[in-house]
């Protein structure tokens, strides 16, 4: 199988299957034209690092949501995260208490 399969959009989720491999500076997505060769899209983005990116060696922009020319960027699966939903789910189950549902 081939891996890009697996790729999805770092902003929408769609697959990245039917974009042209490997990602460059210039790729987007198909369904929200994103920018694809960027930190969020990247397997070394880490937002709990303060450059946002775990290689070391690599001199990260700040715009993580921008096309950058990064030499170590690799496209990472699973790249799309919905928002936060537990702190959704958080919420409810306060407005539950609060109204005295269960
Ligand atoms: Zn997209």
């Amino acid at each position: 199988m081939n891996p890009a399969d697996s790729l999805v959009c770092w902003k929408c989720g769609a697959t990245l299957k039917d974009v042209p491999m490997p990602l460059s500076r210039l790729s987007e997505c198909l369904a929200c034209r994103a920018e694809l060769h960027v930190c969020l899209q990247c397997r070394f983005y880490d937002p709990r690092k303060p450059e946002g990116c775990t290689e070391e060696r690599a001199d990260p922009p700040k715009d993580k949501q921008r096309a950058n020319f990064c030499d170590y960027f690799e496209p990472r699966a699973s790249a799309f995260r919905p928002r936060d939903t537990s702190a959704i789910s958080k919420a409810q189950e306060e407005l539950k208490r609060l109204f005295g549902k269960s």
